[in-house]
């Protein structure tokens, strides 16, 4: 096992958790030569032999040690963005502290600079729709365009200014798509916009606002700073186009590329509106690379449940502006899904498809089921999010080798969760993430932030929650169907090794082992001898990226 060579560099004197399939055991430390691991030791005599006159040895004083997490689903440029430009307010903020954080933002901007930021509350959904609303965002923008996205990022709320500098006519008399809230009464639009519904506002922020490629950069260097300071070291960038590849490129030959990224590239469906997915294939293979994967598709087969554009079998709650048989709709017709997944087949590519209700994550199978029939066997499948997956459907995708790629963190109480038990009720919304079901069955389950939809990609917070399914702020009491938890082992291999695997990344990374990329963190305290609830606080004390220093605690505190 071990190579008797000197290695560059020796960690001892470690608790080294190393994710490795079926083995939970501690380790001493590790060698590292050419950025890959040769040697994991289980006591630091077993080091002595790997230890040269050009050896860099660190002692880390009994410190634990777990693999570079991997984030199954982020978007790392918008994050970098959003921590740059944007104006943010925590989820949980009320009406009145929306209102202050855009009244003290709009104040010193330049004249007719947009405020663009988030992200509300989804249960605030019911108080943003009104007109007087709407005048109260009016009041506090200071004559500047204002567009909030809610905890989702799936929905807006967009001031008058906003709706008018965009091209929207608010007054009710134009032509509307679906998930345009108007006023019952007189037709004029109320400023929420729902899914496609913010197509018109979001296509003229991406040209008036395009970010320059310097701009976008700087975004992404930021986006992988904050990623390195929270020891993330591999992600699935869950939606990319043209100008991310680029981007990323960029940053892998300026050698700033300090993590591996899986790239999912944006298929909106055939025949939408969106963007060239022939010439976003044909970039994806001219630059992609061992570290910038281009492997992978985004599809999207549903919206989300607080807006009530997620799919589910059964109806939402009654209401009026949904009446009371409502379930939402797939997005694509089973034809088109499997017309779309058979060209990623053939090309090699995997899928991940954001399904959000157990009805779009029923059809995201079916396709899957397809697919392996035709004999399609190496390619992933994930179902992205599927908070909601219906017993035999849980049994269907261990049979068909389905990814159940979990995010958002939405496997304990929080605001999200509260707002999809008013649409769903409370019992169903009970029955969210049957994630140890899932790994029981053999389902592979890995964790994602969505980033920016949680507000950093702080997964440890997501770990803790699959241990605890408590909410690791202690905002929101209880638990969320406790029976569901995972084991602190499990929970770990869930943001790093399972991730990896997902990706088709796991020969490289996602655990400590000989011959793999030396990614790995060292953090201030020890996972399996505290409370489960206390690794939400886990401080990350340094990053390394293939045996080199990344991130060293006190040299970036993301705000
Ligand atoms: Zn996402």
């Amino acid at each position: 096992m071990t190579a008797t060579a000197p290695a560059d560099l020796v960690i001892r004197n470690a608790r080294v958790f190393t994710a490795a399939a079926g083995d939970d055991r501690l380790y001493a430390g590790l060698a590292v030569t050419g950025g890959r691991i040769t040697a994991v030791a289980a006591a630091d005599a077993e080091l002595d032999a790997h230890v040269g006159p050009g050896t860099t040895v660190h002692d880390l004083g009994g410190a634990s040690v777990v693999p570079g997490l991997f984030d199954a689903h982020c978007h790392y440029n918008h994050g970098g963005m959003m921590v740059l430009r944007e104006l943010v307010f925590p989820s949980h903020a009320s009406l009145d502290e929306v209102l202050a954080a855009v009244d003290t933002f709009a104040r010193d901007l330049p004249e007719g600079a947009w405020v663009s930021g988030g992200s509300w509350g989804s249960t605030l959904l019911p108080q943003l729709s009104s007109l007087a609303a709407r005048a109260r965002l009016d009041a506090v923008s200071h004559g500047h365009p204002v567009h909030l996205y809610d905890d989702s990022h799936h929905n807006a709320w967009v001031n008058t200014e906003g709706m008018r500098v965009s091209g929207m006519v608010v007054d009710g008399s134009g032509e509307y798509p679906e998930g345009t809230l108007q006023d019952p009464r007189t037709g004029e639009l109320l400023g929420v916009l729902l899914e496609r519904a913010t197509d018109t506002v979001r296509t003229y922020l991406a040209q008036a606002q395009a970010p320059t490629p310097e701009e976008h950069l700087e975004f992404a260097r930021k986006g992988i700073e904050v990623l390195n300071s929270f020891g993330v070291t591999g992600i699935q960038d869950a939606l990319i186009r043209e100008a991310d590849l680029v981007t990323g490129h960029a940053l892998e030959e300026a050698g700033e590329l300090t993590l591996h990224i899986s790239s999912c590239l944006w298929n909106p469906g055939p025949g939408r509106p969106g963007h060239d997915v022939a010439a976003l294939e044909a970039l994806a293979d001219e630059l992609g690379s061992d570290l910038l994967r281009t492997d992978f598709v985004k599809l999207a087969l549903d919206g989300v449940p607080p807006a009530q554009t997620a799919a589910f079998e059964e109806p939402y709650v009654p209401s009026q502006q949904w009446g009371d048989h409502h379930c939402g709709h797939v997005t694509m017709d089973p034809a088109e899904l499997v017309g779309v997944l058979r060209h990623n087949c053939e090309n090699g590519r995997s899928t991940k498809i954001h399904c959000a209700g157990d009805a779009s994550v029923r059809a995201a199978i079916d396709g899957f089921e397809v697919m392996r029939r035709e004999g399609f066997a190496d390619v992933r499948f994930h179902i992205a999010h599927g908070q909601f997956v219906r017993p035999e459907d849980r049994v269907r995708m261990a049979e068909l080798d389905v990814v159940a790629e979990i995010s958002p963190f939405l496997w304990y109480p929080n605001v999200i969760v509260s707002a999809i038990s008013e649409v769903l009720t409370e019992e169903r919304t009970a029955r969210m993430h049957p994630n140890r079901e899932l790994t029981d069955r053999g389902v592979l389950v890995a964790g994602g932030s969505d980033w920016p939809v949680e507000p950093l990609p702080n997964l440890w917070l997501g770990i803790a929650g699959l241990v605890t399914r408590a909410d690791p702020g202690c905002r929101f009491p209880g638990t969320l169907w406790s029976e569901e938890a995972l084991t602190v082992p499990e929970a770990l291999r869930a943001f790093s090794l399972n991730g990896a695997v997902a990706a088709r990344l796991d020969d490289e990374i996602g655990s400590l082992e000989v011959g793999k990329c030396a990614d790995f963190v060292v953090i201030d305290r020890d996972p399996f001898a505290i409370e489960p609830a206390e690794i939400a606080g886990t401080r990350v004390l340094s990053t390394w990226f293939a045996g080199e220093v990344v991130y060293e605690a006190a040299s970036v505190v993301p705000a």
